[in-house]
């Protein structure tokens, strides 16, 4: 049993060395933990502390990082959102991805904030933690299997049934380069990271912790908790959506408001969206369940009992992959996603990278840029579903070099391909697309655009006060005209910092809170008396923000590589509500210079010196500063 400092953290990190097949332990930096919270902030200041710039993705040089959160562990709602942080072999610039997967909390239990991990295994390995412990064993008997295979047979093998399980599946080990991590049945999505783990012949971490998480200020924290359930979940009829359907009730408005991305974002709206709305899933809803101490609870597990894919029982989709999977593919058919959805999960892969490359390639083959002969004799249509069911298993595998140059992701394959294919890619620095097309909503392009991951919509999400048409700015509203760019990059710079602050806390995205109660709770689970004050912990977003551009900047990101895909600027909507509409160049290029002006940020995108001054960064960041 080890012992736990009071305040949310653990106070201790393990540095691994899978080439060596050693490790040490190192005090958490506490001067780090209170300017940049916990998970992607302080994971933030590590890999920028620890990664030499310039270091390929997928060599044994990169780091992965798995951060935990102060709020992980605790009492606190909704609060188990942990990161895995890296280089992406996607992007080539930062990642952070994370999972509500159990591993985290119990990574806190068993005595780590956090794990930094260097190297390569000479044979497949996995790491198991034990209570401060650390042991290197082998997963040549694991290599291959699905994850859900290879998560029971690493509890079996351990004899015990509560140990929490992160693993790569088939995906993975392949080196596909957006293949995931799960975590419990969770993933850890976005940006490749399960490449990065499949690069270093690391099958999984298994974790068993007995400790315990104290918080600084119990009274003060259970009332803020108490708060948080009340208000902001159980009387709140946003939250009610969340609780009754799950993230897919948000297809109902992004279908209405023409954002829903269909047929490789020729367009918003989808003629089909019934066939897998939260109507559709709720009729083959078996079960709900939820991540540790959520009382939203947003997941769906649901069985198919007909028809082709009769038997499959998966869970989800959430919306970004009814959306990727389904009317990004022109699938209206909720059989067929559930088949595709599950397969992903098994395999290890991100669905919505992998909704956007499958919906690239069959605009490619409908266009006649592609033909049979390119892609090993299959149909490529969309709506056509045998097919995606058998590319995914065929990326998965890197089965066929059709195949293989899907696995490679959008961005990397047009590049190969040639053929003008790169004027259909919707991607934002190779990360692919989620699912809110911006020609319905042009904030959602800057958003995209400046995002530390890449085009990613966990970084801000401007259209929901676009669509509703109000903000609030501090105690004013300010108005806010839907097709406009006016007034969106203060909108994006605001949410910005929330959310950095929120996912460094450990609170998840899909709720509500406002930014009181999220400084408040940091302040009563660390006891750092600044959090009393919200504008420090708005302030320690702006600081997380610029940390992340300090490192982006370094591995070479400037102004150029914060741009939309062609297709938004020239390509009108083909249907629906947006019909005609596109997302003006010129609107783009006036919210992106507000923007870098409200960070203080040159024209190049780099923080100046004064900026990163300002926000308070420690001192040993400005050594890694060039500019
Ligand atoms: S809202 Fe959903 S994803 Fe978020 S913590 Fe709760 S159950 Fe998990």
């Amino acid at each position: 049993m080890v012992n736990f400092m009071p305040g949310g953290y653990v106070g201790r990190v393990a540095f691994i060395d899978l080439s060596k097949k050693k490790y040490h332990v190192e005090p958490l930096n506490m001067n780090w933990a209170r300017l940049y919270i916990g998970g992607k902030g302080v994971g933030a200041r590590y890999l920028l502390e620890y990664l030499p710039p310039g270091v390929d993705p997928l060599s044994p040089d990169n780091l992965l990082i798995v951060m935990t959160c102060p709020a992980n562990g605790t009492m606190a709602p909704a609060s188990p959102k942990y990161p895995v942080i890296t280089k992406s072999p996607l992007t080539g610039f930062w990642l952070d991805t994370h999972s509500g997967g159990a591993t985290g909390v119990e990574l806190k239990y068993a005595g780590f904030d956090g794990i930094i991990i260097n190297g390569k295994a000479d044979k497949p390995t996995y790491l198991y933690i034990e209570d401060g412990k650390i042991e290197f064993r082998s997963a040549e008997h694991l290599w291959g299997m699905r994850v859900s295979e290879a998560r029971k047979a690493i509890k079996e093998e351990l004899g015990d049934p509560q140990v929490k399980v992160m693993t790569i599946g088939p995906a993975g080990e392949r080196l596909v380069r957006f293949a995931n991590i799960d975590s419990e049945g969770r993933q850890h999505g976005r940006g490749g990271a399960g490449a990065v783990m499949g690069s270093k012949n690391l099958k999984a971490i298994a974790v068993r912790g007995s400790g315990t998480v104290e918080v600084a200020l119990p009274k003060e924290f259970e009332k803020i908790i108490e708060e948080m359930r009340e208000k902001d979940i159980f009387k709140n009829p946003e939250a009610e959506f969340g609780i009754k359907w799950g993230s897919i009730s948000l297809g109902w408005f992004t279908n209405e408001a023409g954002a829903l991305p269909t047929r490789n974002f020729q367009t918003g709206h989808f003629e089909l969206w019934s066939g897998i709305d939260a109507i559709a899933v709720s009729k083959v809803r078996v079960k709900r369940a939820a991540c540790r101490q959520c009382p939203i609870g947003c997941h769906n597990w649901i069985y198919i009992p007909s028809g082709k894919y009769a038997g499959t029982l998966t869970e989800g989709p959430e919306y970004e992959t009814a959306s990727l999977l389904g009317s990004n593919l022109g699938i209206g058919d909720i059989g067929a996603l559930a088949k595709l959805n599950y397969l992903a999960d098994e395999l290890g892969l991100d669905t919505i990278s992998l909704g956007g490359v499958l919906g690239w390639a069959t605009e490619l083959y409908e266009r006649g840029i592609i033909s049979k002969e390119d892609t090993g004799g299959l149909e490529l249509r969309f709506g056509n579903d045998e097919a995606y069911v058998y590319l995914v298993e065929a990326i998965a595998y890197r089965k066929s070099p059709f195949a293989d140059l899907l696995a490679e992701g959008t961005k990397r394959a047009c590049e190969k391909l040639g053929r003008d294919s790169c004027r259909y890619a919707v991607h934002v620095k190779g990360l692919e697309l989620p699912a809110y097309d911006p020609r319905a909503a042009p904030a959602m392009g800057l958003s995209y655009a400046v995002a530390d991951r890449g085009g990613d919509h966990l970084r801000s999400w401007p259209i929901g006060p676009e669509v509703l048409g109000r903000y609030w700015l501090g105690a004013k509203p300010i108005p806010i005209e839907r097709f406009s760019p006016e007034n969106k990059a203060i909108i994006v710079v605001q949410q910005e910092h929330q959310y950095a602050a929120k996912f460094a806390l450990g609170v998840c995205d899909f709720c509500c809170w406002d930014n009181e109660r999220l400084s408040l709770l940091t302040w009563a689970v660390t006891g750092f008396e600044e959090f009393k004050d919200v504008r420090n912990f708005e302030l320690a977003g702006e600081r997380i923000v610029n940390l992340i551009r300090v490192f982006n900047v370094r591995e070479g990101m400037t102004s150029d590589h914060d741009v939309l895909p062609p297709r938004i600027h020239e390509d009108p909507h083909v249907s629906g509500p947006t019909k005609g509409r596109v997302l003006p160049r010129e609107w783009f290029e006036k919210m992106k210079k507000e923007y870098y002006q409200i960070r203080g940020w040159d024209e190049r995108g780099r923080p100046t010196k004064e900026t990163l001054k300002r926000v308070n960064v420690d001192e040993g960041v400005f050594k890694h500063v060039g500019w």
